[in-house]
């Protein structure tokens, strides 16, 4: 018996990345998937290219996958995502927020619509997808599990990129708030918050092994991590393992909430 089998699970941006390797990730534990992602137009080749072949991975674990196409920001189509999965399968056990963006610029000079942009996305999108999720949860009966794609950034500054800072630090209250206020239903919230991870959205320094190994001069482990390592984390959460675990953060980030400017002990010298 695996640990999801049977289950019914949604991960926003899930074309890519973190969210990609959840989805495969869950359906290796027996979960049918349903996919989201957000391009549309020419964008969306590459993306639709990435999303065929999770299908067929997942397809060939022995469970079903669809796709769905919606911006998370928009509750409009939120609220359609959720009605299509619900229209096809009847129920969703395991909601992943996952679905992220980042804008970088020196705060005196970040504009409003950047920074409404990532809070849409990152924050409101979560939060708009947990609504959906919990009503479905409350009208069936059985509750279910929300697991939040977060960052060390939930709790480490993160300079010039302000409103990714804000949102991540958001998230940590939506899912301690959430998992408050549903623990009584059989509503479990967690969330997972990674640290410097190989996925597109870090290309600049993914690709270019002299910034890679800067990157990875920062982190204790002395590595980035994998998708897949981050996405066993969520598997573990989205679990019976994890019955008795809500509102929290796990950080997988190889050591990087430590303070790692503190591996010397510059603070104390001789
Ligand atoms: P990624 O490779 O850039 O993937 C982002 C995913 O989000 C894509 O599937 C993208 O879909 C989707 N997305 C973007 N805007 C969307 C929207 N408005 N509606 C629906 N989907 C949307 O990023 P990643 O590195 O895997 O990051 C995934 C999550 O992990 C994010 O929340 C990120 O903050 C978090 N995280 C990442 C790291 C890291 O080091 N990579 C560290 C900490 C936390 P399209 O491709 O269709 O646009």
């Amino acid at each position: 018996m695996k640990r999801l089998d049977g289950r019914y699970a949604l991960v926003t941006g899930g074309s890519t990345g973190i969210g990609r390797a959840i989805a495969i990730r869950f359906a290796q534990e027996g979960a049918n998937v349903a996919i989201n992602y957000h391009s549309s137009g020419e964008e969306a080749e590459l993306t639709r290219e990435e999303v065929e072949t999770a299908c067929s991975t997942i397809r060939e674990y022995g469970c079903e996958e669809m796709v769905v196409q919606a911006n998370v920001a928009r509750e409009d189509d939120v609220q359609a995502m959720f009605a299509r999965v619900l229209d096809a399968w009847g129920r969703i056990d395991i909601l992943v927020n996952n679905a992220g963006i980042q804008k970088a610029a020196p705060t005196e000079d970040m504009s409003v619509s950047d920074y409404d942009k990532v809070l849409a996305v990152n924050l409101r999108g979560s939060f708009l997808c947990a609504r959906e999720a919990i009503r479905h949860f409350l009208a069936r009966g059985q509750g279910g599990v929300i697991i939040n794609d977060s960052s060390v950034h939930q709790i480490i500054p993160k300079p010039t990129f302000t409103p990714y800072a804000v949102s991540k630090a958001g998230m940590g209250n939506l899912t301690r708030t959430l998992a408050l206020e549903y623990a009584g239903r059989g509503i479990r919230v967690n969330a997972v918050g990674p640290g410097a991870i190989a996925t597109p959205m870090n290309k600049a320094w993914v690709e270019d092994p002299e910034k890679k190994a800067e990157v990875e001069s920062h982190i204790p482990i002395g590595r980035a991590g994998t998708p897949e390592e981050i996405a066993a984390v969520f598997a573990f959460l989205a679990s019976d393992d994890a019955s008795y675990i809500t509102g929290q953060t796990v950080y997988a980030c190889g050591g990087l909430t430590l303070y790692p400017d503190f591996r010397t002990a510059w603070s104390s010298p001789d």
